[in-house]
C-alpha cells in the first residue's frame, strides 16, 4: 500500500477517539502490562482463551495516540486467532516497522497496513509496539 499522510492520520484518530476493546476484563486468563517510559505511554492487556484461541481481548491505558491506537488495532487483529497465528501478525507488525517490510494485513486488520507511516517518526516506534510486545509476552507466558 503507498503511504498516504492523511488516510495515517484518519485512522489513527479513529482508533483514538473511539478505540476498540478498550475495557477492563474482569474475567481474564492472562494479563500483562506494559509501560514505554521514553514516551509516558502505558497499556494493560486482557486475554480470554479457549484452549488455544483468543477468544476475547480488551486493553486499558493511557498515553499518546499512536499507543493507544495501536492497541485498539491489535485486539481488533487478533481476537478469534489462535496463539500461534496471533504470533505471526505480531511477527508481521514488527517486520513492517523494524525491518521494512510491507506484509498483508488484509486477513488481520487492514488499518495495521497505515501504522507503517509511523517509521516516518522513529521515536514514536516504540509507542507503536508497546501492545504488541505486551501481548507477545502473554503468549511466551502461556506456551
Ligand atoms: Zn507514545
Amino acid at each position: 500500500m503507498e503511504y498516504d499522510d492523511d488516510l495515517y492520520r484518519d485512522v489513527i484518530i479513529d482508533h483514538y477517539s473511539s478505540p476498540r476493546n478498550k475495557h477492563v476484563m474482569e474475567d481474564y486468563h492472562k494479563h500483562e502490562g506494559g509501560v514505554n517510559r521514553s514516551c509516558g505511554d502505558e497499556i494493560d492487556i486482557f486475554v480470554k482463551l479457549d484452549g488455544n484461541v483468543i477468544s476475547d481481548i480488551s486493553f486499558s491505558g493511557v498515553g499518546c495516540s499512536i499507543s493507544q491506537a495501536s492497541a485498539s488495532m491489535l485486539t481488533e487483529a487478533v481476537k478469534g486467532k489462535s496463539l500461534e497465528d496471533a504470533e505471526k501478525v505480531i511477527g508481521k507488525f514488527k517486520s513492517m516497522l523494524l525491518e521494512n517490510a510491507n506484509p498483508d494485513f488484509s486477513n488481520d486488520n487492514p488499518d495495521l497496513e497505515v501504522l507503517q507511516g509511523v517509521k516516518q517518526y522513529p521515536v514514536r516506534i516504540k509507542c507503536a509496539l508497546l501492545s504488541w510486545n505486551t501481548l507477545e509476552q502473554i503468549i511466551k507466558d502461556s506456551k
